[in-house]
């Protein structure tokens, strides 16, 4: 049977060893490491571990130095808890547990590493934290439909034509955002136990970018936002929902944060990866803040208008899961520019 199929069958997140650096992995560890499989593997194990306070590390077996291959087969080693180094110095927690085994590989000795990413009790406050963070931003919609519904129901007959459809329009918007943020919770879910599904087809990124633009207007009626794109702008395979869902929280970001005028969306070709960039004409993002905005809950402007923290973070899950990058800059009093990359023929070995 080929290894490479059978390792990413499994849906736990995996890592294969030579008690140095990673050797083999399947997407489910990558998607967890948020990096790509040509990424993680070859990782150092100190680089992607912080090391736990009480050593030895898990892919340490019983008789092994440091920097040494294991020296035999040997048993399961306890679960140990530790924490997963992702790109940009975010740190999950995670638990791992490890078996020295023959390789199959004509090296010695290999350590399989089995890692499960810890959430709620026994690790961060993260799930209660989302559940109430999303409440708090499902009431506000559920609110206006009931009340909008009501009154429809009890004054149907004195309403004109025009005010009934300005609810209903209303009363559809707020169910848009409801299932919005119910599939931002899935989507956490799913980025954090590897389990995100793409649905990849072609995808035109300029009739993409003109139909988020469009959407967003409705929110904010007065949305100036250019659209360039060269002539002959290549498709890309990629999963339309979330490319979209990515587009509408940069383009949103950029309304709600900085300014709805002077926006601009704009895509470049660079060899066989397409970057996407929204910029705006806002008052920018402080340097303080800026290396912050990817962090789940995060939010720099407590202020300004309502939002869970969560959009940017599960961006950049959902563009690093195509392979690609999201990245800000920003420049106080002149605006930002948040650009996503993806790879044009689809998500790499995933
Ligand atoms: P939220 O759900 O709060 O909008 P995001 O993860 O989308 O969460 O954004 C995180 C924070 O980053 C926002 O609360 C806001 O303070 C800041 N931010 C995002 N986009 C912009 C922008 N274009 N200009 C200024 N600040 C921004």
């Amino acid at each position: 049977m080929d290894r490479s199929v059978a390792l990413d069958d499994l849906a736990v997140a995996t890592l294969i060893t030579d008690g140095v650096q990673v050797v083999a992995a399947n997407a489910a560890a990558a998607a967890i490491a948020g990096r790509d499989l040509d990424e993680l593997e070859g990782q150092r194990l100190d680089d992607l571990f912080v090391p736990p306070d009480a050593p030895p590390a898990p892919w340490l077996v019983d008789g092994q130095e440091p920097g040494e291959p294991p020296p035999a087969t040997g048993p399961w080693i306890h679960e140990q808890h530790l924490r997963l180094r992702r790109p940009l110095g975010e740190e999950l927690p995670v638990a791992v547990v490890a078996r020295s085994r023959p390789s199959r590989s004509h090296r010695g000795v290999e350590t399989v590493l089995m890692v499960r990413p810890l959430g709620g009790a026994e690790g961060d406050a993260s799930g209660m934290e989302v559940v109430s963070t999303v409440s708090h931003e499902l009431r506000s919609p559920l609110t206006s439909v009931k009340g909008y519904t009501s009154l429809l129901l009890s004054r149907w007959s004195r309403l004109s034509d025009e005010q009934k459809k300005t609810m209903l329009e209303q009363v559809h918007h707020d169910a848009d955002r409801v299932t919005r943020l119910v599939n931002e919770l899935l989507d956490i879910s799913r980025l954090e136990t590897g389990h995100l599904q793409l649905r990849c087809q072609l995808v035109s990124l300029p009739g993409l970018a003109a139909s988020v633009v469009a959407k967003v207007a409705l929110e904010y009626p007065e949305l100036e936002c250019g659209l360039d794109f060269p002539d002959g702008f290549p498709s890309v395979v990629a999963d339309p929902d979330k490319v979209e869902q990515v587009l509408t929280n940069l383009v949103e970001n950029a309304a709600k944060y900085a300014s709805p005028t002077g926006m601009q969306v704009s895509g470049a070709v660079n060899g066989d990866t397409v970057a996407v960039a929204v910029s705006d004409s806002g008052a920018g993002i402080p340097p303080a803040d800026l290396p912050h905005i990817f962090t789940k809950f995060y939010r720099s402007d407590q202020g300004r208008p309502s939002g869970s923290g969560l959009g940017l973070w599960i961006s950049r899950g959902l563009v690093e899961a195509h392979g690609g990058r999201l990245s800000a800059d920003s420049v106080v009093d002149r605006g930002s520019v948040f650009r996503f990359t993806l790879p044009r023929d689809g998500a790499r070995r995933r």
